[in-house]
């Protein structure tokens, strides 16, 4: 397992330590991430190759179909990439009670997809019955359980 050290103090993108550098200055959750973003960038339908593993070259393809699906799977992959960087400045940071319906609710999306909205409109139970110190060691908690799970990024 690389260490985190003077060249990278921390995940370029993330910023965490907590897990392990895995190349270029990123985690090992954060990097397979700008690995994808660098193909997507690379798709060229002149050059099969660089399409590999993602589409079977198609003579009905054009080139602005290509460009509209690049620009959806730029953004999505930049999303999960912003997404892991929230949460770590969440688990560093203050949690209030609408961070913690969020991420409620996320694990009960986890369970079962119908139940995404499970806790919605539960912050103020949150903040009326924990305190600070309580709120942040509960999301540190569910945390671990996200992390447990296969990684799966909030649509
Ligand atoms: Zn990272």
């Amino acid at each position: 397992m690389k260490t985190w050290g003077k060249s990278y103090p921390h995940c370029k993108n993330c910023t965490t330590t907590r897990r392990a550098h895995r190349a270029r200055g990123y985690c090992t959750r954060c990097y397979p991430l700008i690995r994808r973003l660098e193909i997507i960038r690379k798709w060229d339908l002149n050059d099969p190759k660089s399409l590999k593993g993602y589409f079977r070259l198609s003579s009905t393809w054009r080139s602005d179909t290509l460009e509209s699906v690049r620009v959806t799977r730029l953004a999505k992959v930049q999303t999960q990439l912003d997404y892991l960087q929230m949460r770590e400045e969440q688990l560093t940071g203050e949690v209030d009670g609408l961070d913690l319906e969020s991420a409620f609710n996320h694990i009960a999306a986890r369970c079962n997809r119908r139940s995404a909205n499970l806790f919605q409109g539960s912050s103020t139970f949150f903040d009326h019955n924990f305190t600070p110190e309580q709120k942040r060691i509960l999301f540190r908690l569910l945390n671990d359980i996200e992390e447990a799970c296969a990684y799966k990024a909030p649509l």
